[in-house]
This record gives C-alpha cells, structure tokens and sequence, in this order.
C-alpha cells in the first residue's frame, strides 16, 4: 500500500473513531474494506496490541491491555489491532480557532437529543477555562436545571468541599458534565443521549486541555474511556485520555448516600493532588 493510500486511510479511521464507529469498521471480519487491508498478521497481534495508538481503542484498553496477558484479552474485548500511526484526532486536527464560546453557540438551543423536552437550561460548563482540572459528572439535576450551572445541588456542595479541601477554589477548576440537559427524574443518561452529546464535551477539553480530568462516577468514566467495566474496577487508576491523565471517583451523589466511601473518594484526590503538586487546605 502506499504512503498516500495508508494516510487516507488512517485518517479516515481516525474519523471513524471520533464518531465512535470505530468499531464497525475495525472490526469487519472478512470485508474486503480498508480496514481489514490493514490488519496486521495474527502473530503479530500480540505485539501491536501492547502499543495500541491513542486514536486506534479506547484509553481503558490500552491501560488495560497492558496489564492483562494480551492476546487472550484481545479475544475476549476485541482489542483492535490496526496500527494507526498516532496523531491528533480529528477534534483537535479540524476544529482551528475552538472556543468554550464557540462550543456553547454552536450547541444553541439544542433539539438533537429528546433531553431537551423537559429542560429549563442547558447546563454548559462553569470555571477557568485554562484549568489544570477538570470534573465531570454525569448529568444535571434539579437544581443544576434551573440555575444554569453544574454540580450546585446537594452533591455540588460537597463537590466544592471536595475542592476546596484540595486546597483550590471552584473557579480555579473547570466543571462539566457528560450530558447538558437533566434526564427526567434524574434517570441515567440513555446511550443515545451520551452519543449525541459527549462530541461537546470532548470539543470542551480540547479547547481547556487540562493537566488532569476527574471523572465523577461511572457515566463520566465510562463514556470518555470507552468501556462498560463498573467504575469500582478501576477506581483510582490513571489513565491517558488524549494527553492528559484521567482518574475516576467515586460520584458525589454516592458519597451523599455512602458515606463511608469518602475516604476512597479522598485517596484518589490526594493522588490528582500530588499530580498538580498541590496542598491540602490547612484546617484552621
Ligand atoms: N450530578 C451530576 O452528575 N452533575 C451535576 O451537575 C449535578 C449532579
């Protein structure tokens, strides 16, 4: 195959991937289709597996595959095994001149999704738009609904307590959360929803390309890290997500109603902490 030919080709995975259809067209058994030109041979998979390129799986195998003995892994997650050669995806390749701005007009008064019925507001995003960190979380509630702003209910409060003991303010981080609009009743998100709107959420941390992403819960972690592992799993462990480091908490709704999980929730704070070189608040 040619250079020129492979390059297309490569970036059209990379396209594939960023509408998460990856899948469909990685994993194509028998398809005369591109991708399957690209497999690599069987003997080979092993290997290539361990040094899966950012854009070629999600970042929750790559972490894994390198714990797991991998071909046995690959079989049973379908770890991809086309070489991509690395490279930004296209989010960060074709969207010059993004803006958090940008992103919140481009979004408007957003009908794609059937979240937009009940909402009162969309529910962007708050803090520095060039935080070191950001938290994500699942989706607005009541509260977050009619003010506009994420994570100010009774699980924000302790969301800012969380913040503060790590020695920073609200506004010094950024908050945001998987889906822009409250599912009714506070329901999970639904996948249709996550698809339709995760792309903003990605755009949002190209855009602040923060040193640490907190995923809180297993709405967060699992949309951005592409699995459907349950997040107590692989609570706590670092992952690379696009070039910044991602853990994942505990959500503190949870803590709200599991207290005792706090001490956990504290532990991998202390590890974003020790990341950022940062000081817990003194109590006084
Ligand atoms: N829970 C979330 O996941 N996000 C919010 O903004 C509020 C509560």
């Amino acid at each position: 195959m040619n250079e020129n030919t492979r390059s297309h080709i490569e970036s059209f995975l990379r396209y594939a991937e960023d509408l998460r259809l990856g899948p469909y067209y990685r994993d194509r058994e028998g398809s005369p289709s591109a991708a399957s030109a690209m497999k690599v041979p069987a003997a080979a998979e092993t290997a290539a597996s361990s040094a899966i390129p950012a854009t070629s799986s999600s970042a929750f195998e790559r972490r894994m595959s390198s714990a797991a003995p991998l071909a046995a892994a690959a079989q049973e997650r379908r770890v991809p095994i086309i070489q991509v050669s690395t490279g930004a995806s296209l989010f960060e390749e074709h969207i010059e001149n993004d803006s958090l701005e940008r992103i919140r007009e481009y979004i408007g008064d957003c009908t794609r999704c059937k979240l937009h019925k009940a909402r009162t507001n969309i529910v962007f995003g708050v803090g520095n738009p060039k935080a070191d960190l950001v938290f994500i979380g699942e989706g607005p509630g009541h509260d977050e609904d009619v003010q506009g702003e994420p994570f100010v209910g009774r699980a924000g409060k302790l969301l800012t307590q969380m913040i503060e003991a790590m020695g920073l303010r609200r506004q010094d981080v950024y908050i945001c959360n998987v889906v822009k609009c409250r599912p009714p009743e506070n329901r999970l998100p639904e996948r249709d929803e996550i698809t339709t709107c995760s792309p903003f959420l990605v755009r949002q941390l190209a855009v602040i390309q923060p040193k640490v992403i907190c995923c809180l819960g297993a709405c967060a972690a699992q949309t951005l890290l592409e699995t459907n592992q349950g997040i107590s799993r692989f609570r706590g462990e670092w992952f690379d997500y696009r070039g910044a480091k991602l853990i994942a908490t505990y959500h503190p709704a949870y803590l709200l109603r599991n207290p005792n999980a706090k001490g956990e929730v504290w532990k991998d704070l202390q590890k974003v902490m020790s990341v950022l070189g940062l000081k817990p608040k003194q109590r006084r």
